[in-house]
């Protein structure tokens, strides 16, 4: 007789579900760096410094300059399903932030030891709450000067299971290095610090997004790109595809962004590959950096927790437009831009 068949039916313990959820949203490091610096981007920050410890396994603390917390705020904020981005349903359709589904700061604190200190801009000083695991503590007046400061330190530290699937510290930093990279490129105007182990890795001052594009690519591949700037009536395309000469053996220089949100999409990988198709050989794959502005209604970004699949309201559509500007682009490149701004 199967046993399972007699267990009685209960309602999961908090602490249980976000940390099922974690499983999903918070996969590796990487991933929680990616919902952190994600939400210093909302704060409306200028400048958001990163330290890592140990692949970010040990610590990953972000400081931001944003908006802040509220001091009656701050447990809301690692509650499941807590957040200021959205509240109705048409907020929903019309997504202008790139976090709004309310559980990264639950998931990521319901499996590490968490510190959250903030400023908000109206208060006399900062507060900080220390989590964990079921234990959330009062609010603590703290010494911060400004912004939101998160730490996060040892990540998985209560779920030995996953704790095992983490690679070496190295592969977890470049994976950290790489979700960093990411954001970094769509947010040229933000001035972004990055620190492993202590040492300096990477300082990207504010600027312009070619001056970004160079400094987190490096000039080679500015040098070897043409420059793409296409506008419809329903959305823009810019920034810089490499010509067939800089093509690379692998996919590791494509960053596409769909209103400031790098995307993995099959559609738009294939317009880029129909394009490329007569000009690269065999085994070689096209690199880019290229933002999509297109009206929020026009995207469903609600599809994944991770938001890095998008649905489009007129895929064909889009798969022309893009085709079309890339194919116009390598035919006749642009190797300075004619505007002098993208
Ligand atoms: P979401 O980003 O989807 O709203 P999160 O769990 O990532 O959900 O964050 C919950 C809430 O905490 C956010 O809606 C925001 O109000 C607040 N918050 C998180 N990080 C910051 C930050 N760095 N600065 C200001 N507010 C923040
Ligand atoms: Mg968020």
């Amino acid at each position: 007789k199967n046993l399972l068949n007699m267990a009685t039916i209960k309602p999961l313990p908090e602490l249980l579900i976000n940390q099922i959820a974690a499983g999903e949203v918070v996969e590796r490091p990487a991933a929680a760096l990616k919902e952190i610096l994600e939400n210093s981007v909302d704060a409306g920050a200028t400048k958001i410094n990163v330290q890592l410890q140990q692949g970010g396994v040990k610590q990953i603390r972000v400081a931001d300059d944003g908006f802040g917390i509220a001091k009656d705020e701050l447990q809301l904020a690692l509650t499941r399903h807590s957040t200021s981005k959205i509240s109705t349903l048409e907020d929903l359709h019309q997504i202008t932030s790139l976090g709004f589904r309310g559980e990264a700061l639950a998931s990521i604190a319901a499996i590490s030891r968490l510190s959250l200190a903030s400023r908000q801009v109206e208060q006399i000083h900062a507060w900080q709450i220390l989590v964990e695991g079921k234990s959330v503590s009062q609010p603590m007046p703290s010494s911060l000067a400004q912004g939101t400061t998160l730490d996060v330190n040892d990540l998985y530290f209560n779920i030995p299971a996953r704790r095992k699937f983490l690679k070496s510290e190295a592969t977890e930093f470049a994976h950290c290095d790489e979700t960093f990279k990411r954001i970094a490129l769509s947010q040229s105007g933000i001035e972004f610090v990055l620190q492993h182990n202590g040492k300096a890795r990477r300082h990207l001052r504010a600027g312009d997004p070619a001056q970004r594009i160079a400094s987190v690519l490096g000039e080679e591949f500015k040098q070897a790109a043409a420059w793409i700037d296409e506008q419809s009536a329903e959305m823009h395309l810019h920034g810089m595809v490499a010509l067939p000469a800089y093509a690379r053996s692998s996919r590791d220089t494509q960053y596409f962004f769909v209103n400031h949100r790098f995307v993995n999409d099959k559609l738009i990988s294939h317009a880029l590959r129909e394009a490329y198709r007569d000009v690269l050989h065999l085994g070689r794959h096209p690199a880019f950096v290229l933002f999509l502005d297109i009206h929020p209604g026009s995207v469903d970004v609600n599809v994944h927790p991770t938001k890095t699949e998008v649905r489009f309201r007129e895929p064909r559509a889009l798969h022309q437009f893009i085709f079309h500007a890339i194919n116009k682009a390598l035919a006749s490149p642009h190797k300075e831009l004619p505007s002098g701004e993208l």
